[in-house]
């Protein structure tokens, strides 16, 4: 009864012909097609700054008061801060060029900016330090 039924409306059968050649004219080659974007391609690494594409200057003591440690003073390493080399010179240069302007603290960070959001956790470093 099952086999008439079949034979009386093949509609399974007759779609599975018709879509067999189909499938065989879309891809005939097993060639990549050339317009398609890598899949696996990885994401560009990109450090802070760059990736918001902010240029530090030594009149944006708010900024640079973030990569400056609270205690001593001093600018976190490029392991600390995850900088690219660039723009951890450039940091490193307008903070001497704010502390030479009177405009940034030398041994301590401002007292006014010490809430501020932290950018890097100083305790736990991106990479090792190299020595
Ligand atoms: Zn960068």
């Amino acid at each position: 009864m099952f086999r008439q039924f079949l034979s009386q409306n093949s509609v399974f059968s007759r779609s599975v012909v018709r879509y067999v050649p189909q499938i065989r004219t879309q891809s005939t080659t097993d060639e990549p097609l050339f317009d398609m974007e890598n899949p696996f391609e990885k994401e560009r690494q990109q450090c802070l700054l760059c990736r918001h594409k902010i240029i530090p200057n030594y009149k944006n003591v708010k900024l640079l008061s973030q990569f400056q440690s609270p205690y001593t003073g001093r600018v976190y390493g490029k392991h600390i801060t995850g900088l690219c080399d660039t723009q951890q010179k450039l940091v490193e240069a307008e903070i001497i060029k704010a502390q030479n302007a009177g405009l940034m603290a030398t041994y301590l960070k401002e007292p006014c900016y010490l809430k501020d959001p932290k950018l890097f956790d100083a305790d736990n470093p991106i990479r090792p330090h190299r020595f």
